[in-house]
């Protein structure tokens, strides 16, 4: 029987992040993906040119129809655009008893934004509530939490805390952003550190979807049965392995997608 995972999530037409890196992530975990899509962008490599927020109605709409038929076990929810998705979004998901994992989008590497400012709390009142985990970067850690970008494991540890006492579950927080040779991953839950992930960094421009496909790939476990631990692990082994194969690739000028 197959395992069914939902994603959540805006379009990237170049094929890299979003929905598309979600489906060819859960595919090559073994997962059948279903897809609802919240934005339609206009983006390549080097940049989003255009997004367009779909209709609340048919995001609503598109919910109900995976959610009635289909034997969802985990939901991915990446690009939300505005705080009206937001709200759909949670009055759509309110009756799913599976796992959710959050990834709390905000900006594109290109250094669009993805997600209205305004909308930030929403995401921390409503969704981060609904969340078995959330995995934010350290810039969207801070800016869920008001607060300045961790700098040490310590402050990484705080603040993964500080969400979960917002009301997530469980958060990955992920250190790739730090300026250092070794990133660091910490799982946090119930005021512990779980478990860390840490690979030293990849030099490679060629980093987009990165986020996207680590969420998808800890939905994916989930949606196997596995534990929070071992899909976070299964998760990074994923990552790392699509990073390190993603310069074979060669799309497009700009950053250039990871390979699946
Ligand atoms: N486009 C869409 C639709 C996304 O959902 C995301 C990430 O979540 C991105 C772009 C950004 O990807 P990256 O920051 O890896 O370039």
């Amino acid at each position: 029987m197959a395992h069914i995972a939902l994603t959540i999530a805006g379009s990237d037409s170049g094929g890299g992040a979003g929905i598309q890196a979600d489906l060819k992530t859960m595919s090559a975990l073994g997962v059948y993906g279903a897809s609802v899509i919240t934005a339609v962008t206009a983006q390549n490599t080097r940049a989003v040119s255009a997004v367009h927020a779909i209709p609340h109605y048919v995001i609503a709409a598109q919910i109900g129809a995976v959610l009635s038929d289909l034997d969802v076990r985990a939901i991915k929810i990446g690009m939300l655009a505005t705080r009206e998705i937001i709200d759909c979004v949670t009055r759509a998901i309110a009756g799913f008893s599976g796992a959710i994992v959050l990834d709390p989008v905000m900006i594109a590497k290109s250094g669009d934004a993805l997600l209205a400012p305004d909308a930030i709390s929403a995401l921390r009142e409503t969704l981060l509530p609904r969340a078995t985990l959330v995995t934010p970067n350290l810039p969207e850690a801070a800016a869920l939490l008001a607060a300045p970008e961790a700098k040490t494991s310590e402050e990484m540890i705080d603040q993964g805390k500080a969400l979960c006492a917002a009301g997530a579950k469980a958060v990955l927080m992920k250190g790739g952003h730090a300026e250092s040779d070794l990133c660091e991953d910490l799982l946090i839950s119930g005021g512990e550190v779980r478990a860390r992930f840490s690979a030293h960094r990849q030099y490679t421009r060629n980093t987009h979807g990165t986020g996207c496909t680590l969420s998808s790939a800890l939905a994916a476990g989930l949606a196997k049965g596995m534990r929070l631990e071992e899909a976070a692990a299964e998760a990074h082994r994923y990552v790392q392995k699509a990073i390190a194969a993603a310069d074979t690739l060669d799309i497009g000028q700009g950053r250039g997608p990871l390979h699946h």
